[in-house]
C-alpha cells in the first residue's frame, strides 16, 4: 500500500504541461484570444520572441505582468542597484556576507580540477574545465521574493569563473522590484539585472535581442511557463534542469521529536505546491506528528498554502522496518531527504537518489535552502535518477586535449589505421601513415 501511494504521488508531482490554474487559464484568453495549453503558449511567446526580438519581449512583460516597460528602462539602472543595497537592513546584507563565504567555500572544494594523465612516454592527454562565458539566472517574482535563489545560483557561477551574468526578474515587487533581491545583487556584484520574467524572458535570454543579450546558460527556478520555455530553448542555449513542484521525504523513527518532523514537511509544504512525505517504521510517531502538524498549521502565516499542498501532496507513511523505508525513498527518488534517526549515516548508505540528503535531528532542510553551501537548485520529479543538482561544476565545459610525440604516434599508428579502413574512411587512416611511414 504504501509503495502505492508513493507511485500515485509520484505520478502526480511529474511538471506537466497541461496543469494551469484557473487564473492561468484567463489570462491566457485574455492575451492569447483563445484557450491555449501552456505548452502551446509557451511555443508562441518563444517564437515570437525570437522572430521580433525586444519588441515582442516588451509586449508580453505588458501583457501577462502588466509593466508598461521601454528597450531603456527593461533593465534595472545600475543607481536603483546601488539604492537598493543603501537602503537594505544591514543586518541583510552582513548575513549575505557570511553565506556567500559558506556556498564559495563549499562550491570551490567540490570545483572540478584539469586532469592531465601521461599513460605511456610521449603522450598527454588532459581534461579540461573552461567556465561557460555569458550565464542568466531566473529569479522567481510571482507568489514571493527569493534573494536566496541570487546567492543559490549566481555564487557557484561566480566560483566556476563565469564572466558575464545577467538576472532577470519578473516587473513585480517579489521580483524585479523587490528591494532585498536587487540589495543582494549588488553585493554580489551583479549589475546586470532585467524586469521581465516568464517564458518571453527564458526566450530572450536564449535568443538574445537589443535589449537584452544572449546567454549561453539559463539557470534558477520558476513555474510551469518558465520550465517549459527553458526545455524549449534548451539545444539553442543549455539549461539546468526541468523542475517541478519541490518535494521532501522525511525518514524518522523512535528518536525522532514529532514537533520537528512536522516543521520539516510543513517548511516544504509551504513552497506552493510543494510535498511532504514521512515515512516511519513507529506508528506511535505517525500518530504524534499528525497531531503536531494540525497545531503548527494553525499558528504559520502561510498555513493555509500548507495545507493544502499536504492534503493533495503529502503523506505519512508506514513502513515494515528501516530498511523497508530505505527501499520505498529509494524507489521515489525525492528531491530532498531527511533522515531523522539514531544512526543517519547507515541509512544513506543504503539509499541512492537523493537530490540533496539532510542527516540527524539538527540538519532541516532549510538550513540547506538558505545557508550550508550546496545550492538548492536540485533535481525534482525522479529525475536524480540521472540528474544532479546545480553547483559550481554546472558552470563548467569539459574539454580534452591530447598531444603525442613521433614515436608514440608510430606506436599506435596500426590500430587507428586498422579500424579507419574497417569503416571505409581511408583519408583517415593516410593522415596517420602520413606521418609514420
Ligand atoms: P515566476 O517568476 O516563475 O513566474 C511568473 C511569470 O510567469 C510571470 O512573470 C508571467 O510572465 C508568467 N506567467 C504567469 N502566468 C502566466 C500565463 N497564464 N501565461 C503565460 N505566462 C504566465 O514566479 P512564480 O509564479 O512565483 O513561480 C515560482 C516557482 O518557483 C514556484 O513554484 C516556487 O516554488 C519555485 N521556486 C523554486 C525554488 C527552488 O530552488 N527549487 C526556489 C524558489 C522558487
Amino acid at each position: 500500500e504504501a509503495a502505492e501511494t508513493l507511485a500515485a504521488l509520484r505520478e502526480k508531482l511529474s511538471p506537466r504541461g497541461d496543469l494551469v490554474s484557473p487564473r492561468g487559464r484567463e489570462l491566457t484568453l485574455k492575451v492569447f484570444g483563445k484557450a491555449l495549453t501552456p505548452i502551446e503558449v509557451v511555443e508562441t511567446i518563444c517564437n515570437d520572441v525570437q522572430s521580433q526580438g525586444t519588441e515582442a519581449l516588451l509586449r508580453y512583460t505588458q501583457t501577462l505582468d502588466g509593466a508598461e516597460l521601454t528597450a531603456e528602462t527593461l533593465r534595472v539602472p545600475e543607481a536603483d542597484l546601488k539604492a537598493a543595497h543603501a537602503a537594505a537592513d544591514p543586518k541583510l546584507i552582513e548575513t549575505i556576507g557570511r553565506i556567500r563565504d559558506n556556498i564559495a567555500t563549499f562550491q570551490s572544494a567540490i570545483l572540478h580540477r584539469d586532469v592531465t594523465i601521461t599513460p605511456r612516454p610521449g603522450v598527454s592527454l588532459t581534461q579540461r574545465y573552461v567556465p561557460i562565458p555569458r550565464v542568466g539566472i531566473c529569479v522567481p517574482g510571482g507568489a514571493a521574493a527569493y534573494p536566496s535563489t541570487v546567492m543559490m545560483t549566481a555564487i557557484p557561477a561566480q566560483v566556476a569563473g563565469v564572466d558575464e551574468i545577467a538576472v532577470v526578474a519578473p516587473p513585480t515587487p517579489f521580483g524585479a522590484y523587490n528591494t532585498d533581491m536587487l540589495a543582494t545583487c549588488y553585493e554580489l556584484g551583479i549589475k546586470e539585472v532585467y524586469r521581465c520574467g516568464g517564458a518571453q524572458a527564458v526566450a530572450a535570454m536564449a535568443y538574445g535581442c537589443d535589449a537584452l543579450p544572449a546567454v549561453d546558460k539559463i539557470v534558477g527556478p520558476g513555474n510551469l511557463f518558465v520550465a517549459l520555455a527553458k526545455k524549449h530553448v534548451f539545444g539553442t542555449v543549455d539549461i539546468d534542469s526541468f523542475a517541478g513542484p519541490s518535494e521532501v521525504i522525511v525518514i524518522a523513527d523512535d528518536s525522532a521529536d514529532a514537533a520537528f518532523v512536522a516543521s520539516d514537511l510543513l517548511a516544504q509544504a509551504e513552497h506552493s505546491p510543494g510535498s511532504a512525505i514521512l515515512i516511519t517504521w513507529d506508528e506511535s510517531l505517525l500518530a504524534k506528528v499528525e497531531s503536531e502538524l494540525a497545531r503548527q498549521l494553525a499558528e504559520l502565516e502561510r498555513g493555509d498554502l500548507a495545507r493544502d499542498a499536504l492534503s493533495d501532496f503529502g503523506a505519512l507513511v508506514l513502513a515494515r522496518d528501516a530498511d523497508h523505508a530505505c527501499e520505498l525513498t529509494d524507489s521515489f527518488a525525492p528531491e530532498h531527504l531527511q533522515i531523522e534517526t539514531r544512526q543517519p549515516e547507515s541509512l544513506i548508505a543504503k539509499i541512492r537518489h537523493s537530490g540533496a540528503a539532510f542527516l540527524g535531528h539538527h540538519t532541516p532542510v532549510a538550513l540547506g535552502d538558505y545557508a550550508a553551501g550546496p545550492s538548492h537548485v536540485l533535481p525534482t520529479g525522479g529525475t536524480c535518477r540521472w540528474a544532479a543538482g546545480l553547483s559550481a561544476n554546472s558552470f563548467l565545459r569539459s574539454g580534452s586535449v591530447t598531444q603525442f610525440d613521433q614515436s608514440a604516434l608510430a606506436a599506435i599508428a596500426q590500430d587507428v589505421i586498422t579500424v579507419a579502413e574497417k569503416e571505409g574512411l581511408t583519408a583517415h587512416a593516410r593522415s596517420i601513415s602520413i606521418r609514420t611511414e
